[in-house]
């Protein structure tokens, strides 16, 4: 049987793309979407395009989200107090998972790697440090209506050299009276992602959170 038709060899090149797939498995998953009924296929393909046309970015969180702000930001339930800054929004879903958080989010899109090219200004830094300067001192003064202020700032960057470095170029500009900057405890495994923690022990490292 002749295999290598244009479509087979294009669908194969497109999955190989993807990360974590090699050669080998983005045969399997071509031969698997060739076997499969065509309505389920069709889904596959829409749940991609859809996707990439209705997903934007909290203009608050910068989490992906289909409202802005997303369904986190416009939660009255949860605590305005406290932000947990992430590198990528597979975080938030991880915190989310634990249910112990019940703050805001900002994610950065990244880390800040030399090495890579990727400085402050690829990353949503500047929009951190404006929204925790715009969200009020927290000196008593505040007039009604305004946003609460922020008093903690949880640096949950990945524990790896890039995400240790990233957490100390943020906390110097974050810093002001009133303002507890925090660092998730040890024990997540070192070098490792945040994302790939599980449940229990990401429930541990932000409640033994310690302040930088
Ligand atoms: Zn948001």
């Amino acid at each position: 049987m002749q295999v290598t038709s244009a479509s087979v060899t294009t669908l194969i090149e497109e999955f190989a793309k993807l990360p974590g797939v090699g050669p080998k498995t983005a045969q399997r998953l071509t031969f698997f979407i060739l076997r499969s009924p065509s309505d389920q296929a069709r889904r596959l393909a829409e749940a991609i395009v859809r996707v990439k046309e209705n997903v934007i970015q909290c203009s608050t969180c910068f989490n992906t989200t289909e409202t802005d702000p997303c369904p986190i930001c416009a939660n009255p339930q949860r605590d305005r107090s406290i932000i947990c800054v992430v590198e990528e929004p597979l975080d938030v879903l991880a915190l989310e998972k634990t249910g112990v958080f019940r703050g805001l989010y900002h994610v950065l899109h990244g880390a800040l790697s030399p090495i890579e090219g990727i400085g402050p200004r690829d990353l949503r830094i500047d929009e951190l440090v404006a929204r925790v300067r715009s969200q009020g001192a927290p000196d008593g003064l505040d007039a009604p209506g305004e946003a609460e202020p922020v008093r903690e700032v949880i640096l949950a960057t990945n524990p790896n050299t890039e995400g240790e470095y990233t957490a100390a170029y943020i906390a110097p500009l974050l810093a002001r009276p009133n303002l507890t900057i925090t660092r998730l405890a040890r024990g997540l495994p070192t070098g490792g992602d945040l994302e790939y923690a599980d449940e229990g022990t990401l429930s541990r490292a932000l409640e033994g959170r310690r302040e930088m």
